[in-house]
């Protein structure tokens, strides 16, 4: 029979950063009855670091992108726990499929046009940064390089779209808008911040107050999560209450819900999941954002297999070998976006597959991604990478939790006149009480796709209600 396990509070589902936040910043505003409801058998969501070879990998994020007005930089930046990574991308060299090195100079100088022919500034506001990047791409290699061999000058903006695709999770840069990049707000300073050997989940630990010592305990939260709850219907019927129901049979009630859930969990879940069914202007942002899927590939060898001088590479593909590929089992590579080392970790190669090819990617065995991945170093390298000892990969599209990796602007959402600020807006019941509150990263206007934006829109929702009962006090 189904349990009531609790009532009044206020209902946080999900404890990925929106969701701990949020609770965190009603905890420590005196809300006593604040309770995180959460599918996974973990906290974190797309934060996930785990023990891996040398120390630990982050399998979702893993950097702070910039400083200026970055939520996550301002909260730590006193602590000295956030290192550089460095000049980490343009320092990897540029392999075609034949094995050929692209000379460093031609590289580097074909690589400043591509990225400075994205849209910037606040023009041109209509339209996708595929086109955009194509059209301007071209016209500066007309002016800038007019030697330059223009088989190679494809493959590098093949390869640098791909980059910049997998950057803001799209399967290509045609479903992109170009509003994209005014609508969302870059954080000046380092974008490649990371957290030295202890991984992402410092972060989460501080906001909790845990010490380095006591890895399993929630701090703050203690007491206040549930986890391996999946909530799979959201009633705002009774007057000023709202239910919800569990996966397991267990029900709440609570005076108000923050969703944190992510985008993709909203599109499959929103038509069974929400009593009375959303407002149509949720539903459509709902159905016109987009969450990409972005995977990563962790290998560990007995010994780094690159040379000492190489970071990584990224795959530039001649259109024959990519013709050829395409008609074989191994076709999800042309998703490999690159392959380099990474911080803190000397004995690890980590590659990234995103788009439809990070999805294909997710339903084949490991032997099977190993054996392409073989078989792509052999295609590239002149030199061997032997087999790697311990293999990990993400599969964030795959996990019903999550149903991929961080939300984008598409040019759907143009034609559809909405955006984050559709999903941010809370919904009311039908006596008028504001019951049913959302966050989570893709309803942060300008920092949608990031942490520092799911951190902003659990503030932002916490807020809301803390500005609620600021008169009266908590109602809990
Ligand atoms: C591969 C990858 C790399 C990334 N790299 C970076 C990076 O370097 N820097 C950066 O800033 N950002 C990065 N991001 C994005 C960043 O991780 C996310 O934007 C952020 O963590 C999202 O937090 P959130 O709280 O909004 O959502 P989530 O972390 O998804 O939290 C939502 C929680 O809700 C739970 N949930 C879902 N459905 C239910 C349900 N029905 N009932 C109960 N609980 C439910 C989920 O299990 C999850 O724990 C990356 C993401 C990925 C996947």
């Amino acid at each position: 029979m189904d349990k009531c396990r609790g009532s009044s509070g206020i209902l946080i589902i999900g404890a990925g950063l929106s969701g701990i936040v949020a609770a965190t910043r009603l905890l420590q505003n005196n809300f006593k009855n604040v309770q995180i409801l959460e599918a996974e058998d973990r906290i974190g969501g797309r934060i996930h670091t785990i023990p891996f070879a040398d120390n630990v990998i982050d399998v979702g994020a893993q950097w702070c992108h910039g400083m200026q007005r970055n939520c996550v930089y301002e909260m730590v930046k006193d602590q000295d726990i956030l290192h550089p990574t460095g000049d980490y991308y343009s320092t990897m060299k540029m392999v075609r499929s034949n094995k050929e090195l692209v000379p460093h100079e031609v590289g580097s100088t074909m690589h400043d046009i591509v990225a400075g022919s994205m849209p910037s500034g606040p023009h041109p506001v209509v339209g996708s940064s595929g086109t955009h990047l194509a059209e301007n791409f071209w016209r500066r290699i007309e002016a800038e390089l007019p030697h330059v061999d223009r088989t190679l000058a494809r493959e590098a903006l093949d390869s640098f779209a791909k980059h910049e695709s997998s950057i803001v999770g799209a399967d290509n840069l045609f479903e992109v808008s170009v509003r994209e990049h005014i609508e969302y707000h870059d954080c000046d300073g380092d974008k490649l911040l990371h957290w030295g050997t202890k991984g992402f989940q410092r972060f989460i630990r501080l906001l909790m107050n845990v010490g380095e010592d006591q890895p399993e305990d929630l701090g703050l939260l203690a007491g206040h999560v549930h986890l391996g709850k999946k909530v799979t219907r959201i009633e705002l019927a009774r007057p000023r209450k709202v239910i919800l129901r569990c996966e397991d049979g267990d029900y709440f009630e609570a005076d108000h819900v923050i969703c944190t859930v992510s985008l993709g969990v909203l599109q499959e879940q929103h038509e069974k999941m929400f009593i009375p069914p959303l407002p149509p202007a949720k539903v459509n942002a709902i159905r016109s954002l987009n969450l990409g899927t972005v995977n990563k590939l962790f290998l560990e060898f007995e010994q780094q297999p690159l040379p000492d001088d190489w970071v990584g590479f990224y795959c530039f593909w001649l259109e024959q070998d990519l013709k050829e590929l395409r008609k074989t089992e191994y076709s999800w590579l042309e998703g490999i976006t690159g392959c380099h080392k990474t911080t803190c970790q000397p004995r690890l190669l980590m590659a990234w597959v995103g788009g439809s090819h990070g999805r294909h990617m997710e339903t084949l065995s490991d032997e099977k991604v190993l054996e392409g991945l073989q078989w792509l170093f052999r295609k590239f390298l002149t030199f061997e990478v032997p087999a790697p000892k311990r293999f990990l990969r993400s599969k964030w599209f795959t996990n019903p939790n999550f149903r991929g990796s961080y939300s984008l602007r598409t040019t759907k959402a143009d034609e559809h006149d909405t955006g984050p600020w559709d999903l941010e807006t809370p919904v009311t019941g039908p006596d008028g009480h504001l019951g049913l509150l959302f966050a989570g990263e893709a309803s942060s206007r300008n920092y949608f796709s990031t942490v520092h934006g799911a951190v902003e829109a659990g503030f932002r929702e916490a807020d809301r209600l803390i500005g609620l009962y600021s008169s009266c006090g908590p109602n809990s």
